[in-house]
């Protein structure tokens, strides 16, 4: 069935466009570029914003996992596609079938993707990883340069696994001083060194998200780093794709320009489908946290916590209406949320309401509401749920 309840997303196909390109002109012209589309392209649709990405010139998609990555290759049959969560049981078979780039870092990696291409195929059919290091996320990755060596003598010459690429992620890029990421990097470099002594030479080194890109402040380093061991830098911007670019501290150690250029790709929208006033004492929504001191005009839009409006953001956050800043009143509902007009004039059943993006001079970003609601811009788009509906514009 069509979608026909009145609250859907806005995918601005243009503006990812333009994202990407100032992304692509602000790293260096020697790396190439991941465009990070996990967890369904925060939010956006990943089977919508792949094709656009791709058009713009990404040859690279990161993702969560093996599911998503399948997804993805339904649409895009010659991408090359990282999956940045590793491997799973069962899940091996799919990484060979649909040619799959998986970051590894366990024994029990190697052991999914060599029995699987055993059974596969014979002779085996070679599997093209990522091996990650733990730089100091104490995430993911091969923490000690004992078990890095324990793996690497795993890569025999008839085993069918390829190390095409090492990488590793920073956990405070954003921090410039002081500067963990240094440090990261240094253990990122000691653990390369080490690989290449085994005799282990991958096409592509790999480090640095949105920020790191932007701030233009590591990749001097990374470029060097990949170049001692002949090898292609690659970066792997995510938010930054989807116009939220994340602040540096210091601010003034930011050099970035293409951060005030970037553009929200998303416009998450809904109507007003009822209109009520209340009088002086009277209350709205659930534990009567709004009480009217005057007549007061609320309307009603059909959006709740359940489509990722956050509760907390009762009495407290804005949605925009006829231009202007229309107060959440009460409590956030599962389904539904009531706003204060009053001092908006002309309101009517019908009118479009925005929850993220512009209308007339106003404009409400994620990070609006990641401020509201204490978290950060990437967990409010991701919160929006798969009820509505994503829908591409331009
Ligand atoms: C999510 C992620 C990225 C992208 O990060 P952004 O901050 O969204 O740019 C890059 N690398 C890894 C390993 C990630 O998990």
């Amino acid at each position: 069935m069509i979608p026909t309840r009145p609250v859907w997303a806005e995918i601005s196909r243009s503006r990812l466009t333009a994202n990407w390109k100032l992304l692509r002109a602000a790293a260096p012209v020697e790396a190439e570029l991941v465009a990070v589309i996990k967890a369904d392209a925060y939010g956006h649709g990943a089977a919508a914003c792949a094709p656009v990405l791709a058009a713009a010139g990404a040859e690279w998609f990161g993702v969560t996992c093996v599911e998503e990555a399948v997804a993805l290759r339904q649409v895009s049959s010659d991408s090359r596609i990282l999956v940045m969560s590793g491997l799973w049981c069962g899940e091996a078979e799919a990484v060979i079938e649909h040619r799959l780039s998986p970051q590894v870092w366990e024994p029990l990696h190697f052991d999914l993707l060599e029995e699987a291409a055993r059974t596969l195929n014979s002779p085996p059919q070679s599997v093209r990883v990522q091996l990650e290091i733990d730089s100091g996320m104490s995430r993911q990755g091969v923490r000690s340069f004992v078990q890095l060596k324990e793996l690497l003598a795993r890569i025999t010459p008839d085993s069918p696994i390829q190390i095409e690429g090492v990488m590793t992620h920073f956990s405070a890029p954003e921090i410039l001083q002081p500067d963990e990421t240094a440090q990261q990097l240094e253990r990122f470099a000691a653990a390369l060194d080490l690989i290449a002594e085994c005799g282990i030479h991958p096409r592509w080194i790999h480090a640095g998200n949105s920020t790191t890109l932007l701030a233009q402040h590591h990749t001097p380093a990374l470029l060097q780093l990949a170049k001692r061991h002949n090898a292609r830098l690659m970066l792997r911007p995510g938010i930054a794709l989807y116009g939220y670019p994340v602040p540096v501290t210091p601010q003034e150690a930011s050099p970035s320009h293409a951060a005030q250029k970037l553009t929200p790709v998303l416009a998450w929208k809904t109507r007003i489908v009822s209109v009520r006033t209340i009088e002086p004492g009277e209350t709205a929504g659930y534990n009567m946290t709004f009480k009217a001191r005057r007549p007061t005009r609320l309307d009603l839009i059909p959006v709740g916590y359940a489509d990722g409006l956050n509760r907390l953001l009762s009495n407290r956050g804005h949605a925009l209406v006829r231009g202007q800043r229309a107060l959440i009143a009460g409590r956030v509902s599962m389904d539904q949320t009531i706003l204060d007009v009053t001092d908006i004039s002309g309101v009517e059943i019908g009118d479009e309401v925005v929850l993220i993006g512009e209308q007339g001079q106003e404009k409400i970003t994620a990070t609006d509401l990641a401020d509201l609601t204490g978290t950060i811009s990437y967990e409010v788009l991701c919160a929006i749920g798969a009820r509505v509906p994503r829908v591409m514009i331009d």
